[in-house]
């Protein structure tokens, strides 16, 4: 929180207002279910911190430790919260705003105070939040050794056969039973389905002489996983062993280009350039990855546009992949983490094309 005020000030900020959302869990450690309720903690430079919540939720804030980092200002329903904050903020200022700030919470601070300036928080947190210390990449690394061994066991398993949600729910026991604390996601995109990069895991059966994309994730100590392979079940359909070849080399090299000082977009460019030249270059459909910590998707964007430059304990997917309407998809996806002269892999499950039973 020092730090972070620390940064406002520098930003020209009055201070930041942030609502329950990984940021403010980040910051304290407090992780209050997401209420309509207002609780926001308040940090302003060379003020002590101040956390208004909703009086129900005072036990539970003090419970948590909450209350031995920042003043608790509790409020009861019936009273208005934004009133209370405005006076809190002073007459005038610009504040910065966490990005999951519920638009509710937002609309009815800038009614209650109109002289004062709201910008998103993202500037600031974002760029602390990116770069992780030696306690949060184990919590990651711990994440990802789950998620490898996840993988392992469903690939050593039948799929042909099974319906694609058995295979998800098969997996969500397996990221508990690898070590996760949370399931967060379970996609199984088998044949055609695998060209849809988000595909909800249905009713479709798996059939030899297909593909299928599994990627799925979960959490450790709050800190996420989230790993992408594709298999072939029984045999590899057409054209599926070339497409395979490409978004591998695709993954490598773009590995290859991580160190501290390259753009993140420069990465991308990478993945991007080896799928191009193959001729598929319109068939990958999304960016090379995203920063990965308390939440699934965060700072550094590996996508065109961003010139942020890498930096030693920036954590973030690699995973390009190549869509082929009405016949499979192909997805590897590594969390890869920053280091002072080039880039570690989290993720050490064989990305080698694997035919399973
Ligand atoms: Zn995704
Ligand atoms: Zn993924
Ligand atoms: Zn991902």
């Amino acid at each position: 929180m020092r730090r972070a005020s620390r940064e406002a000030a520098r930003a020209g900020l009055s201070g930041l207002i942030v609502t329950p959302s990984a940021d403010l869990i980040y910051l304290t450690r407090y992780d209050p279910p997401p209420l309509e309720r207002l609780t926001a903690l308040v940090l302003r430079p060379d003020r002590d911190p101040i956390l208004m919540v909703p009086e129900l939720e005072k036990p539970r804030a003090e419970h948590d430790g909450v209350g031995k980092l920042a003043e608790l200002v509790p409020w009861r329903d019936g009273q208005e919260p934004y009133a209370r904050l405005a006076k809190l903020l002073g007459r005038r200022g610009r504040y910065a705003v966490s990005d999951r700030m519920p638009a509710r919470h937002l609309l009815g601070l800038q009614r209650a105070a109109p002289s004062v300036a709201f910008e998103p928080a993202a500037g600031v947190l974002a760029a602390l939040r990116a770069v992780k210390d030696a306690a949060e990449i184990d919590f990651l690394r711990r994440a990802a050794r789950g998620a490898d061994e996840a993988f392992g066991r469903i690939a050593d398993e039948r799929l042909e056969g099974l319906r694609e949600e058995q295979v998800a729910a098969r997996l969500a026991d397996l990221l508990l039973e690898t070590g996760h604390d949370q399931v967060a996601f379970t996609i199984v995109a088998s044949g055609p389905n695998g060209a849809s990069p988000h595909h909800e895991p249905g009713g479709r059966t798996i059939q030899g002489g297909e593909a299928v994309v599994l990627d799925f994730g979960g959490r450790v100590g709050g800190y996420c996983s989230d790993i992408s392979r594709t298999v072939a079940v029984e045999r590899t359909p057409r054209e599926f062993e070339d497409v395979y070849r490409v978004v591998q080399e695709a993954q490598e090299a773009a590995f290859r280009a991580v160190r501290p000082g390259v753009p993140a977009e420069e990465v991308d460019r990478t993945a991007r350039a080896v799928i191009e030249r193959a001729g598929y270059g319109d068939r990958f459909v999304h960016r090379t990855g995203h920063g990965i910590g308390l939440d699934e998707h965060e700072e550094p964007y590996i996508v065109a546009g961003n010139t942020t430059p890498l930096a030693a304990g920036m954590c973030f997917s690699i995973e390009p992949g190549i869509y082929l309407d009405g016949a499979f998809g192909v997805r590897i996806e590594d969390i890869v983490t920053v280091t002072d002269t080039g880039a570690e892999r989290l993720n050490h499950a064989s990305r080698d094309l694997r035919i399973t039973a």
